[in-house]
């Protein structure tokens, strides 16, 4: 379809005893590819000033991310970008950064030691994946500090001129999380959206590290915004291009579908809480109907139940 070549990397965990990881690694231009089955997709930009990495992967899948990544370029990884502080995204932070350098020091940098971050890449991420990662104060953190960002900012959008383009870091707040980011660069026309865009179910929205239904449709907005389809010329399967946190390759109008799915449970969850519904009676009315099949689940971490409850909740915060 859109994808120009494909390249499979097996690597085998022989010293651990693990079965052979398969990793899929999708060229999407000419110098943008997307890694499939390493937890989150991962994309990565890659150019003169080496590797942009957005998103880790898992913990379990970090040493075949890095051996796919210097299958495709010898460069060097300067940055890896969180999406969010999910462990499906940032777990493999440690030794993709470690497998890099950051662009700050040795030849043609600003003078620091090259054992500055440890010799490895940056780590960017907004402030909120930091508080996330470290944890509060006085208790374990539940990431290592090798794996926290580095670098962090508060402010709606950062950005970075690297390889030749644009690179927009667009902070994302109480969408999945707080802490969510969508990046999009700009020459490429890729825009990796992490988990408030999953084709594999409904939004995951967790209320507790600050997510909410609005913040998660205002994401979904931006994105759609942020991409353009093929038009006049609808026929040719070009336009820009949008790498979900988990599931295929989209364009815009999947984006498009998808927060009008988003909406109209929303709307209709809303509806039922205007009539003065309890949570349990709104389960029972089933406003998920129509997307269950291709969304839904009764089991495992996401289920219906659970998205229509954070919708429910999200709005009841609203109200108060
Ligand atoms: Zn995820």
């Amino acid at each position: 379809m859109l994808l120009s070549s494909r390249i499979t990397i097996a690597i085998a965990f022989g010293v651990f005893g693990l079965a052979a990881q398969n990793l899929e690694v999708l060229q999407l231009r000419p110098n943008f590819y997307m890694i499939a089955g390493a937890g989150g997709n991962i994309g990565f930009q890659v150019g003169v000033d080496g590797v942009v990495v957005v998103d880790s992967g898992s913990a379990a899948s970090a040493d075949a991310v890095v051996a796919a990544i210097k299958k495709v370029t010898p460069q060097p990884i300067r940055y890896v970008i969180n999406t969010s502080a999910d462990p499906d995204h940032v777990g493999g932070n440690i030794k993709v950064a470690k497998a890099g350098q950051t662009l700050f020091t040795g030849n043609g940098g600003v003078g620091l030691a090259t054992n500055f971050l440890g010799g490895g890449a940056s780590i960017l991420a907004v402030e909120q994946v930091l508080t996330r990662m470290s944890g509060p104060s006085g208790k374990p953190s539940p990431f290592p500090i090798d794996a926290w960002p580095t670098e962090t900012f508060d402010q709606p959008r950062k950005y970075m001129y690297l390889n030749g383009e644009g690179i927009e870091i667009l902070h994302q707040p109480a969408a999945h999380t707080d802490g969510d980011a969508i990046v999009f660069f700009r020459r490429s026309d890729v825009v990796v959206a992490g988990d408030v865009f999953d084709t594999t179910r409904f939004p995951v929205i967790d209320i507790a590290r600050g997510g909410g239904i609005n913040g998660e449709i205002a994401a979904l907005q931006k994105l759609v915004d942020t991409a353009i389809p093929s038009v006049p010329i609808v026929s040719r399967e070009e336009g820009t291009l949008v790498v979900p946190g988990h599931g295929r390759i989209c364009d815009q109008l999947d984006v498009v579908d998808y927060r009008d799915m988003v909406t109209i449970i929303r709307d209709r969850i809303r509806d039922l809480m205007k009539q003065g519904l309890t949570l349990e009676q709104i389960k029972a009315a089933s406003p998920a109907r129509g997307y269950v099949r291709r969304y839904g689940s009764d089991t495992g971490a996401w289920t219906t139940n659970d998205f229509v409850e954070a919708i429910y909740r999200s709005m009841n915060e609203k109200v108060q």
